[in-house]
């Protein structure tokens, strides 16, 4: 009986490691956008069709060879899909690591070529940066982005427009957690994102994955979503034309 109840025990233990169960965050749903440039983001735009208690996982400022795979394994242990926006400097410098969320269920779009104040370039500057951004994509995944977040959210009317012409979506936010400060500890940004999610409810959660804090924190902070029993609905777009 004892080696039944030790062989029934070690069987457990090893499926719910294996599976996505009801002990992880999990995915929810999908929700799959058009390529037709549209904004999104209560920040600046239009709310995403999400229910009270549903929010969408993003990281920005990736990939980071030191703290983007942490990202990934917090993501995995929880069966949590994301949506990662990456810099066009840092997809040149690890291509792989950046197929790597894509073969892991994420889904992605860019944040500008090197993260300025588009605000304080020409037009052609920050169409310039757009170009970098876009082409760096392509070279790397070999179709165009779906989706653009501007650094600093700072939006001007020159991109807007470049966006909505490229059928580009603008993925803005409607809540973070500030998570920029290298002193940040996992206490702090789980405090953070306590409060911000009583204050919006729902909606599009801003995070770096290239931020080591953040990277560290990740799987309390999932456990805070898990244990106030928010749901995660994961962001794809139509496949490119
Ligand atoms: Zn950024």
């Amino acid at each position: 009986m004892r080696l039944i109840a030790l062989l029934l025990a070690a069987f457990a233990g090893t499926a719910s490691a294996a599976a996505c169960g009801p002990d992880q965050l999990n995915t929810e749903r999908t929700i799959t956008l058009k390529r037709e440039g549209a904004a999104y983001g209560t920040n600046q735009h239009a709310a995403l069709p999400l229910q009270p208690g549903e929010v969408v996982l993003t990281f920005d400022d990736g990939p980071s060879p030191e703290n983007t795979p942490l990202v990934l394994k917090a993501l995995a242990d929880q069966c949590a899909k994301a949506t990662f926006f990456l810099e066009g400097q840092h997809l040149r410098t690890s291509p792989d690591l950046a197929r790597r969320e894509i073969s892991e269920g994420h889904s992605v779009g860019i944040h500008s070529d090197t993260h300025p104040h588009l605000t304080q370039l020409s037009p052609e500057q920050q169409l310039d940066d757009l170009a970098r951004a876009r082409a760096a994509y392509k070279t790397v995944f070999g179709v165009e982005t779906p989706a653009y977040r501007f650094p600093f959210l700072e939006e001007t009317p020159t991109m807007l427009d470049a966006l909505k012409q490229a059928n580009i979506t603008v993925a803005s936010i409607d809540l973070g957690i500030n998570d920029w400060i290298p002193e940040d500890t996992t206490d702090i940004l789980a405090q953070r994102l306590n409060a911000s999610l009583d204050k919006a409810g729902r909606g599009i959660i801003l995070m770096h994955d290239a931020n080591g804090p953040t990277a560290k924190a990740l799987p309390t902070l999932l456990k805070v979503l898990k244990d106030k029993g928010y749901k995660v609905v994961h962001l794809e777009w139509e496949p490119a034309p």
